[in-house]
């Protein structure tokens, strides 16, 4: 187990950044969240509201500006400004914030339309969703659907598509190591007391207790324990 387990924690992450096109794809973040709470929030007061209670002014208001603000977070809102790609998973820059969504975290993998859709859950356990143009963003898209066939193969759904891309293009970004500590076995759910004592599966990420590692990884990695 030591073995395999050194060279795994010893191994140089890495990812590559790509300048997102500025039109074409978009990403929803949470501000889609908080306009759909509003827009719930104006429902609530317009709908339940006592029946003898007087109407809420802002009430219409409300759920107008809550459907505008989640249709604008839908269509332009958070378009991001890079999108990222390597050992980290898949990230999105917006300003100065990065959101990363693992690759033990990606749900699905998939065409919409002309464009290449790859969504799951984000480090945090929010929803993450990534459109992006199959002929604008060509070298971020094929190399997301490159990695993914190799990393979590079972959420592609790509059949035979080919995306091909130039594996040069993108700036090569150094990442630092993850922190383990305090996360939780996937297997066993232990919680990760010591870094020491956590495993990483080389290929999705997922964290193991180093008690609990099994024999594959639920990406189908072999975990060589
Ligand atoms: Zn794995």
């Amino acid at each position: 187990m030591a073995k395999a387990n050194k060279k795994t924690k010893n191994r140089a992450r890495t990812e590559r950044r790509y300048q997102a096109s500025s039109a074409g794809n978009w990403v929803t973040f949470a501000a889609g969240g908080i306009s759909a709470a509003a827009m719930g929030g104006g429902t609530y007061a317009q709908l339940l509201r006592a029946a003898d209670a007087a109407p809420i002014p802002a009430a219409p208001w409300l759920l107008a500006g809550g459907a505008l603000g989640l249709a604008a977070a839908i269509w332009f809102g958070g378009s991001a400004s890079a999108i990222r790609v390597g050992d980290g998973g898949i990230a999105t820059e917006r300003g100065d914030s990065l959101t990363r969504m693992p690759w033990y975290a990606v749900t699905s993998v998939a065409l919409s339309g002309d464009a290449l859709l790859a969504e799951g859950k984000d480090d945090k356990g929010a929803a993450f969703s990534l459109r992006l143009s199959r002929t604008k963003d060509a070298n971020a898209a094929g190399r997301i659907v490159a990695e993914a066939r190799m990393r979590v193969p079972s959420v592609v759904n790509l059949g035979d598509d080919t995306f091909g891309y130039d594996e040069q293009t993108g700036d090569l970004i150094q990442l630092e190591p993850l922190h383990l500590q305090g996360k939780h076995c996937s297997a066993s759910d232990t919680v990760i007391t010591f870094e020491a004592d956590a495993r990483l599966c080389p290929r999705c990420e997922r964290v193991y207790h180093r008690a609990h590692v099994p024999e594959a990884c639920a990406c189908g990695a072999a975990l060589n324990v």
